[in-house]
């Protein structure tokens, strides 16, 4: 009896003619997350993939699976020929796994995909059922509410299991182009990284550090972060630009209160010129209204009109509680939480406009006569790390 990793997608199914790129990008994905199992073969049939690799890694290769965007479910199949002494023999095996205590109830779902086998469904579902119902004595039918339910699908061959392991279904990354994640070391542009890829989208990431303000640790948690990210979104280039010089500048010449705004203005301008340069179509944040000074509708606005790229801020309506369920879900929480310094929070002001208005932001900016030098300084000199699924 050979043990297969069974897996179905979702939404893709319904692509129409876009439908067998969908698959071959899927694929792709599927091999990326499991580049680190060894003599793993995936295989197309009817509507499924099948995965075969050493029984040893079907653990951890169903755990990389679980976060693959495009995969609706997986299950871990039992296969044997297709005649009725080799399927009972499993069902027994794997029935005896699920019975326990006094009582247990079943059912068993049977789907006669090859109609030239001799048993129609619902006649194989009665044979198993009374099979199994004599050989464990504990065994008790129960259609509606069963305890376990014995999945037999006859193709090919006789695929049996007992469990569905639910996918994050999603869009296979790579089918919607690509989009720069600005991300802090925040709980929020994680998980706004994790929404957007889930469309299928691929990422970059931007992040500003302002070294010696920010140490190294502060960039090694970005990376991190990034790594759980890439876990879900697959390979990702980082781009760490230095932004001591600007910030340094914007605290010298621009009026406090605007500080904080026109440092957010200006990480959207040089994300876009990197995301542009790198074929990205659009940039992501952690944003959310009235998280903060610089969150307002109004200071939000002020930010947008420093790039003609369409901005995504997938957390944008939000509440924190809820946002940290998606970081405790992907696994960033912890990592977010740790306490390094941002950029962000060393140079705020000690009151911020809440409600800017752009021509005063503007005239704030023009204070700043090598401002074009030094975005190019700094784009000249950002650090490009490729981050890999952790
Ligand atoms: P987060 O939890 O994501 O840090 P936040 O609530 O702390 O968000 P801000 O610090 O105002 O909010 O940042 C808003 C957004 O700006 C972040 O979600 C992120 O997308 C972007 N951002 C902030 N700081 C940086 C940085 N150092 N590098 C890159 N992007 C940043
Ligand atoms: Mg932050």
């Amino acid at each position: 009896m050979e043990k297969i990793i069974l897996i179905r997608y979702g939404e893709i199914g319904l692509k129409g003619l876009n439908k067998h790129y969908f698959i071959d990008v899927l694929i792709r994905n599927i091999k990326d997350s499991l580049k680190s199992l060894k003599n793993k073969k995936i295989e197309k049939i009817q509507g499924r993939f099948i995965i075969r690799l050493a029984e040893e890694d079907i653990h951890r290769a169903c755990e990389a699976l679980k976060k693959v965007f495009g995969i609706a479910s997986i299950s871990v199949a039992s296969v044997v020929e297709k005649d009725l002494e080799n399927i009972k023999e499993v069902a027994e095996i794997l029935t005896e796994k699920e019975c326990r205590g006094d009582e247990t109830t079943f059912k068993v779902n049977a789907r006669r995909g090859d109609k030239n086998f001799p048993m129609t469904s619902p006649e194989l579902n009665g044979y198993l059922g009374g099979h199994l119902l004599k050989t464990f004595p504990n065994l008790k039918v129960d259609v509606h509410e069963p305890q376990f339910t014995l999945f037999v699908e006859i193709r090919e061959k006789a695929y049996l299991y007992t469990e569905i392991i639910p996918g994050k279904n999603g869009l296979p990354v790579g089918t919607g182009g690509k989009a720069a994640l600005l991300i802090s070391g925040g709980i929020d542009s994680p998980v706004a990284g994790y929404m957007i890829a889930q469309r299928g989208v691929e990422l970059m990431g931007v992040h500003f550090h302002s070294y010696p303000y920010t140490s190294e640790r502060a960039k090694d948690k970005v990376v991190k972060l990034m790594e759980k990210v890439a876990a879900y979104s697959g390979r990702i280039k980082l781009f760490v630009v230095p932004f001591t010089d600007i910030q340094l500048a914007i605290g010298e010449f621009c009026e406090e209160k605007y500080s904080t705004l026109i440092m957010r203005r200006y990480m959207m301008k040089i994300a876009s010129e990197l995301a542009v340069k790198n074929g990205a179509l659009a940039l992501i944040t952690g944003e959310s209204i009235g998280q903060v000074a610089s969150q307002t509708l109004e200071s939000l606005a002020v930010t947008n009109a420093a790039t003609d790229l369409p901005v995504f801020r997938p957390v944008i309506g939000m509440d924190k509680h809820a946002i940290i369920d998606i970081a405790n879900e992907i696994d960033t929480f912890e990592t977010s939480i740790l306490p390094y310094e941002d950029c962000c929070t060393i140079f705020v002001p000690k009151h911020p406009q809440t409600k800017p208005k752009l021509e005063y932001v503007l005239k704030e900016e023009s204070k700043l006569k090598d401002i074009d030098e030094m975005i190019s300084e700094a784009i000249d000199n950002t650090e490009i790390i490729t981050i890999y699924p952790k």
